[in-house]
């Protein structure tokens, strides 16, 4: 199994030689298709598996624009939310999802909170198609409508036991009711505990379940 046979475009193919990267590990291997299928997904890995680019690449495959459509338009609207427990793992990501778009006309950034949130309006301000963000920040920028949500197709929880455990889940709550009923949710938790399953089952449409 080889990356160029999980159908990925040939600019990501191209980013992923550049990291190395000589297969899929099991999670991307799975995820990847699935996800560029159009199905949620729930999935059990952990840090180190590979998560994030099973997540991102797929991600950046549904959004990057045809090679022959028209010079991309002034405006970039928000199409996919990464949301993360910690400003750690938001750079962390952040960073994966930059490498990974290096051959991809799309925008990404990161907005975390425990840093001045006016560092982070003016990427926000010009548009991101890509947006890796802790709840509480998020919410923050969404009241200064520095960020809108109406456009997101993509919605990913990475992470999720932890973000519960942070006690984020009514920060959840509010941003998945902010958030198009038509989209694409996937959720990455180390564990499946009752918690899980049960916001699973509330905002996920019948996923795939993938465990590594
Ligand atoms: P993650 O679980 O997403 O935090 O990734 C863990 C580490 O594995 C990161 O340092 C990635 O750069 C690396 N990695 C991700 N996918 C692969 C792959 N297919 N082959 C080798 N290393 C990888």
């Amino acid at each position: 199994m080889s990356f160029a046979d999980l159908g990925l475009s040939p600019e990501l193919l191209r980013a992923v030689a550049e990291q190395g990267y000589s297969e899929p590990t099991p999670i991307q291997a799975q995820a990847i298709p699935v996800v560029l299928g159009g199905r949620d997904v729930l999935a059990a890995a952990q840090t180190g598996t590979g998560k994030t680019a099973g997540f991102t690449l797929p991600i950046l495959h549904l959004l990057q624009p045809a090679a022959n459509s028209s010079p991309s338009p002034a405006r970039h609207p928000l199409r996919a939310l990464i949301l993360t427990p910690t400003r750690e793992l938001a750079d962390q990501v952040g960073d994966s999802v930059k490498g990974y778009a290096k051959y991809v006309p799309l925008r990404s950034t990161v907005a975390f909170g425990g840093v001045n949130i006016d560092s982070q309006i003016p990427a926000l301000r010009a548009g991101v198609e890509v947006l890796v963000a802790t709840p509480g920040r998020l919410l923050d920028h969404v009241q200064q409508k520095t960020v809108v949500l109406n456009r997101v197709d993509i919605l990913v929880l990475d992470e999720a036991d932890r973000m519960l455990d942070m006690g984020f889940l009514p920060d959840i709550r509010r941003i998945l009711s902010m958030l198009p009923a038509e989209r694409q949710t996937l959720l990455f938790s180390a564990t499946f505990s009752p918690e899980i399953k049960k916001l699973a089952d509330q905002f996920l449409r019948n996923p795939q379940v993938i465990e590594v």
